[in-house]
């Protein structure tokens, strides 16, 4: 008799966990860009997901998202790492949990520019200054002999730098895509240099969550984490293009462009590749005490 009464209350507890774990809400902040992705379509996946439930928080700027992520507004988002590496470095308590993407950028230049060394004098454009953007704009540099200081750095919106570079406005841009690929949709520029000829296993954006979230509700946390790493695995050029055409409203030929230089599998923040990107944040001025892996990165969900 007490051992039946027993079953009877597991189950009636089994059945309310379950039951109350399903609802709670995740809310994750985006940009709309292929850089993205990962995050897209681990809410696609979610939808028949009994443990998943994720709002999506759409942006129009890393500031904007910043500011969201930085104030708990949201429990997480998909960002360019050296931007949460700022606001963890003033006290902010974030962490990151993966990789946004693998490679996936590329220098634009004008057509008439042929090399790096023509760079020289040019004004090229990245969207921040902490930003794998910059950093690689400081490695094309590097690699013909010059410097940052014999070119004209500008910040501008992504959204504005393929019609500046049609307009003359600037020589070249490095930024988050599909921006770098509807230059080369509109015929107005081309590939310099792309990321893996520059920065072997670059990173770029991250997938940061807050330290409150992580606290506060760790079993969703790692729920999240797995489920969009799987996801990031999942994602062929099908299937990225498929999530891409959903979310962003880019037209195919963008998309097949830009969808060549990326890649969402294995999205692991390795020591290795961290210890790499704080070597090359401090050697060009992103800052001088940037957060250690140790501080910053958690890979064990
Ligand atoms: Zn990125």
């Amino acid at each position: 008799m007490k051992k039946r009464l027993f079953y009877i209350i597991t189950a009636a507890v089994l059945l309310l966990t379950g039951c109350s774990e399903k609802k709670s809400t995740i809310k994750i902040a985006y940009l709309p860009i292929t850089h993205s992705l990962s995050v897209l379509e681990t809410v696609e996946q979610s939808i028949k997901s009994p443990e998943l439930n994720i709002e999506l928080v759409r942006y129009g700027s890393w500031p904007e998202l910043l500011d969201a992520l930085n104030s708990n507004r949201v429990d997480g988002a998909s960002v360019l790492i050296e931007l949460a590496m700022k606001s963890k470095q003033e006290g902010i308590g974030i962490t990151a949990v993966a990789l946004g993407h693998r490679d996936g950028n590329v220098i634009i230049s004008s057509n008439e520019i042929e090399s790096a060394a023509d760079l020289r004098g040019k004004t090229v454009a990245i969207p921040h200054r902490q930003s794998s953007h910059n950093i690689l704009l400081n490695e094309i540099l590097s690699s013909a002999g010059l410097s940052i200081a014999d070119v004209k750095v500008t910040e501008l919106a992504p959204t504005e730098m393929p019609s500046a570079l049609a307009a003359k406005q600037i020589d070249g841009y490095c930024v988050a895509e599909p921006f770098g690929a509807m230059a080369v949709s509109l015929g107005v520029g081309k590939v310099l240099a792309s990321s893996e000829d520059l920065w072997e296993n670059s990173l770029c954006c991250g997938l940061v969550l807050t330290d409150k979230f992580i606290n506060d509700r760790p079993a969703d946390a790692k729920t999240f984490v797995t489920a969009y790493k799987a996801a990031g695995n999942s994602l062929t050029k099908d299937l990225a293009k498929s999530v891409a055409k959903k979310y962003l409203a880019q037209s195919d030929e963008v998309l097949d462009i830009s969808l060549q230089w990326i890649s969402y599998n294995d999205l692991d923040i390795t020591e290795e590749a961290y210890n790499n990107l704080l070597e090359k944040v401090r050697r060009y001025g992103l800052s001088d005490n940037p957060p250690s892996y140790r501080d910053f990165v958690k890979n064990d969900f």
